[in-house]
């Protein structure tokens, strides 16, 4: 069977980590500052040690370049055969996790992102639902879009007043948020104005490092169910039953408190912030060791690691985009985020 409790032993997790740099920005030009990484071939970064990745993407690569080199259409087609499947961005504030997944943001109210800044979330949507059209098979699509901020739960979706909603547990479901809003949508256009309607939602406090910053963990995910009229035989004997996710989670930025100069609310903010990233690096490290003789995976220390609890276990497929800045002040957290990145692998 494919079903396994949280406390159940898990498989290792199928995972691909690629570092994305960021191009200078116009302000660090002006400063004069010298770009502190190079990407020498197209594997290895250099730093003040050499990294070597799978692939590395460098500031000069295009939105499409990304999407391409990631890899992001066989994750979908893995989401359309059941599997649970998870892009990530992480890195510290300013290094271009959101610009990733969805571009640039809106340069006024209804200016939508141009197409060529697109992030990998409308590109996966645009593939995803011109490969439905031609599935030829009834599939439903849902989508729902939360936030993690401060530990608390928020629907992004909701229709109602926010308010924090309780993440719970059963064997059938695994870990879920309840009452939180699922919207079946058949149109591109539809999914997005969902994924709009979340980004303007999304919280943002005043910070010292980057004023327009979020500071929480933002995860919209795609629930795929196929209906089909009769039961068809499963071509594929290890294909998992029941519905695939695409879940694509903006992480909050991974610098550490003291570098940001929060106080009081803000320190709360960062402690709980590094909480979930703690607690999700701690799993995935466990998950990826072959030599691992403990089979308990602690999913239950946060609420991020719950909900991602069933795509980092048996069923999941992972990709992370390790996002760095080319800036020199930024050298001791880009080292930090390799470092990370280069045990993830
Ligand atoms: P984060 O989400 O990690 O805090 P952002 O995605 O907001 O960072 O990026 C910080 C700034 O840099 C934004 O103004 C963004 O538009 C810009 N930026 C990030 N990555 C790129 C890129 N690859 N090309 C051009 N601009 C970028
Ligand atoms: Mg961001």
């Amino acid at each position: 069977s494919h079903e396994q409790g949280p406390e159940g032993r898990e498989t290792p997790i199928q995972c691909s980590l690629v570092p994305r740099v960021r191009p200078m920005s116009a302000a660090e030009l002006r400063r004069g500052e010298q770009s502190a990484l190079h990407c020498s071939g197209s594997r290895t970064l250099q730093v003040s040690v050499a990294f070597r990745f799978g692939a590395v993407l460098d500031g000069a690569r295009t939105q499409e370049d990304v999407f391409r080199a990631c890899g992001v259409r066989r994750l979908g087609e893995l989401a359309l055969r059941g599997f649970s499947c998870t892009v990530f961005t992480f890195g510290q504030t300013g290094s271009g996790k959101t610009y990733t997944l969805t571009g640039p943001p809106p340069q006024g109210e209804g200016v939508p992102v141009p197409p060529g800044l697109a992030g990998i979330m409308q590109r996966t949507f645009a593939w995803l639902l011109d490969r439905v059209q031609h599935l030829g098979t009834p599939v439903t699509l849902r989508a729902s879009y939360l936030e993690i901020y401060n530990e608390q739960v928020q629907d992004l979706l909701s229709l109602g007043s926010p308010r924090p909603l309780p993440v719970r547990w059963n064997k059938t479901r695994g870990f879920y948020v309840e009452q939180l809003r699922l919207v079946e949508f058949g149109s591109l256009e539809a999914l997005m104005e969902l994924l709009q309607m979340g980004l303007s939602r999304r919280r943002s406090s005043p910070h010292t490092l980057n004023q327009a910053s979020s500071r929480s963990h933002a995860l919209l995910t795609l629930h795929i169910s196929r209906q089909t009229p009769y039961q068809v035989p499963s071509v594929d004997p290890g294909e998992p039953p029941g519905g695939g996710k695409l879940c694509f989670v903006d992480l909050a930025g991974s610098e550490k408190v003291a570098a940001t100069g929060s106080r009081g609310e803000l320190m709360l903010e960062a402690n709980s912030i590094n909480r979930s990233l703690l607690a999700l690096g701690h799993c995935i490290s466990l998950l990826l060791d072959p030599q691992r003789k403990q089979s308990h995976i602690p999913f239950r220390d946060s609420k991020l690691t719950k909900l991602l609890a069933d795509s980092l276990g048996g069923r999941g497929v992972t990709l992370m985009v390790a996002c760095v800045s080319p800036s020199a002040q930024c050298l001791p957290e880009t080292l930090n985020t390799l470092r990370y990145a280069s045990r993830a692998q």
